[in-house]
């Protein structure tokens, strides 16, 4: 006899109805390249009182939305209404390998290789996918999100049985590494639960920890974003702390080290390259073509890209980083023109990188900057920084 479930706005379901949706769901987000997908129930995550301690640490730095929502992150409701179940689906990115990086040339984290921002292409699948289920049960309520709503994605993606929280607080899947886009559709339907994941796989490994060169996790499983080059290039509005530029190397966009290292990527599988579309300008960026880029020429060769979040300072302020940690001579007139620009973060950024490559033509710009600089902290600034040049 099948047995008789309520579900919030929908008379009744039966258990093989609600086993036969979730079966149809499942292979629904597969065919549209979710390779990993589990279901679990909406509840407070049990690592929530973890999230405020981390925010009360200060971790989060200027990404104040974060605290700003600290009660909503509480429970799925706040994300969608009556919100019981969420389905957690991971989407698999690795394509290529990077290439050698070479002077001139900005690395830039793998998941924005792509030729549009993954926030889209995701969305895309995920109204497919709610556009299925609505057919089938046409009174239900389903959101689906990518990053930007407050739901701990990791924590209940690892509650759905679809990964582990690794010790570089990613999330880890034996087949496929760290390399997968996470994304949530939300509903008020009951669907069936998988099991939760109740083991890690990291083991005593720590490289991931060892690795990173700006020292962002104060302990395993803690992320101290504001030392993190992710966060340092893509969230932040002014400088780069001086004393954190030179480990920032030579990533433009983004980093992957604590990925790079992990061994479980090492083996990860292939995402597939007709879902992506990377593109191997996006691989590595022309940084002095970057500096040469007014707003109108940023905006249409990013347009629909992750690089505009940074917007166009964001991105020469790091270009200017990079060039200066590798000491690239080609790049001294951009730099010199750079320290024309009207946001003193970008002519304080473009002095400090001359000052490393301590060309004498970039050294003399700098010196005439500091005679012309209308701003006294930065005037004062470059005089500090010109005693430094050997
Ligand atoms: S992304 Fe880079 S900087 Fe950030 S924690 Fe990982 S290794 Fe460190
Ligand atoms: S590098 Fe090692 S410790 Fe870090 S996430 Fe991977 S397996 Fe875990």
């Amino acid at each position: 006899m099948a047995i008789i479930l309520l579900v919030t706005n929908i008379p009744f379901l039966t258990t093989k109805f609600v086993q036969e949706l979730t079966d149809q769901l499942k292979a629904n987000a597969m065919r549209l390249g979710f390779a990993l997908c589990g279901v679990t129930v909406a509840a407070q995550p049990t690592r929530y009182s973890k999230l405020i301690n981390w925010l009360d640490a200060g971790y989060a730095g200027q990404m104040r939305y974060l605290d700003e929502r600290r009660e909503a992150y509480r429970h799925p409701s706040s994300v969608l209404d009556g919100c019981r179940t969420l389905l957690m689906l991971g989407f698999p990115y690795r394509t290529h390998e990077p290439p050698q990086n070479n002077s001139g040339l900005g690395r830039v984290a793998r998941y924005a290789w792509n030729d549009r921002d993954y926030h889209d292409l995701i969305h895309d699948r995920l109204r497919q996918l709610k556009a299925w289920l609505v057919e089938k049960v046409p009174t239900a309520r389903i959101r689906g999100i990518v990053d930007t709503a407050p739901l701990l994605e990791r924590e209940f993606a690892e509650a759905a049985g679809i990964g582990w929280v690794g010790k570089n607080t990613l999330l880890l899947d034996r087949r496929f590494g760290s390399y997968f886009f996470l994304a949530a559709l939300l509903t008020d339907l009951e669907l069936v639960h998988d099991a939760p994941q109740e083991k890690g796989y990291c083991g005593t490994c720590r490289a991931c920890l060892d690795a990173c060169p700006t020292q962002a996790f104060p302990r395993p499983f803690v992320l101290d974003a504001t030392r993190c080059i992710s966060y340092l290039t893509i969230e932040t509005k002014g400088e780069i702390p001086a004393e954190i530029a030179w480990e920032v190397g030579e990533w433009l966009f983004g980093c992957d080290i604590c990925q790079e290292v992990c061994p479980w990527n090492r083996k990860a599988e292939q995402a597939s390259q007709s879902q992506l579309n990377p593109l191997d300008s996006f691989k590595q960026i022309d940084l002095i073509e970057l500096l040469r880029m007014d707003d109108a020429t940023f905006r249409q060769s990013f347009r629909g890209t992750p690089f505009t979040r940074p917007k166009r300072a964001g991105m020469l302020r790091n270009a200017a980083v990079v060039l200066g940690n590798q000491q690239c001579e080609d790049a001294v007139p951009a730099l010199i023109q750079l320290l024309s620009e009207s946001e003193p973060m970008l002519r304080a950024t473009a002095a400090e990188a001359l000052v490393k490559i301590a060309a004498p033509a970039g050294v003399l710009a700098v010196q005439n900057a500091a005679q012309l600089e209308p701003n006294d902290q930065l005037r004062a600034r470059l005089a500090r920084l010109l005693k430094l040049v050997p």
